[in-house]
């Protein structure tokens, strides 16, 4: 199963990949292309929309049709690429800081728009590829390579905001619940509407340097540690859920997308 999926949708001559050890990203790209296969996407039927950031190197490595757009952008491209051609598998590839930091306002509409993408989103609390800066998503505290004495600001909870916001699938995992991740992110791919899977991600080089978990097995313990179900979640103290994070499945609804909202109109004021 893994040599075929590897066959079927990754090219050639392309790895190793750039990802350093210990990251989540390639976990997720594994559990993306065993959904393509499992759900018997054809290559020509996707497209891989990229922003920029260690996440937005993803679409170098696959077959499939794949556009890598300008940081924070890859919404907007997507949303273009989907309204115009409304058969086409649209599928967004976003770190927190290309997702919610610089490209936060996009994030929004295309939830609220309710748009028919999916958007994987790899939370790893920092700008990675950079050199590890402060994102949207960095706890008050955190230490980074922009805050070193701790991070003054409070953090945006990416899934409750597309909840909000009107997506009609929202799920949140780690790369440690590999089946989970993949479930999810089939789920998200069959759903109608826009569909967000937030993977909370280690990034041992950079957020794991500076929060005393460099090691990549003690960021993966962290992980498996910290996300809880809603139901344990609930159970914690006030002050020890700060600490800890929900996984699972947050949002599940099926409000009409854009497209089909916007084909309605079109009918009514073609026969008026
Ligand atoms: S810098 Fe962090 S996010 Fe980027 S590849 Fe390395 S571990 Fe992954």
């Amino acid at each position: 199963m893994l040599q075929e999926t590897g066959r079927k949708y990754l090219r050639s001559g392309v790895l190793p990949h750039m990802w350093c050890s210990g990251c989540g990203i390639g976990i997720m790209m594994g559990a993306l292309l065993r959904s393509f296969e499992e759900l018997e996407y054809k290559n020509k039927d996707i497209v891989v929309v990229t922003g920029i950031g260690c996440t937005g190197k993803l679409d170098d490595y696959v077959t499939t049709n794949a556009l890598h757009g300008t940081h924070g952008r890859a919404l907007a491209f997507a949303t273009g690429i989907k309204a115009f051609k409304p058969d086409l598998k649209v599928v967004v590839l976003m770190g927190d800081g290309d997702c919610v930091t610089i490209g936060g306002n996009h994030f929004i509409h295309a939830a609220r728009r309710n748009i028919d993408l999916t958007a994987i989103v790899v939370n790893n609390f920092n700008f990675g590829m950079t050199g590890g800066q402060a994102s949207g998503t960095t706890s008050g505290g955190k230490i980074t390579s922009t805050t070193l004495y701790g991070n003054p600001e409070n953090d945006i909870d990416i899934s409750a905001l597309a909840c909000v916001a009107g997506a009609n699938y929202v799920a949140r995992i780690t790369p440690y619940h590999g089946w989970e991740l993949k479930q999810y992110i089939k789920e998200g791919l069959m759903k109608k509407g826009f569909s967000l899977i937030e993977m909370i991600s280690p990034c041992p080089t950079n957020y794991g340097k500076y929060n005393k978990m460099e090691n990549p097995l003690q960021m993966l313990r962290w992980l498996k540690e910290k996300g809880v179900s809603s139901e344990d979640y609930a159970r914690l103290g006030e002050s020890e859920k700060d600490e800890y994070f929900v996984i699972g499945k947050l949002c599940d609804r099926d409000i009409p997308d854009f497209n089909t909202r916007y084909e309605e109109i079109r009918v009514r004021a073609l026969s008026s």
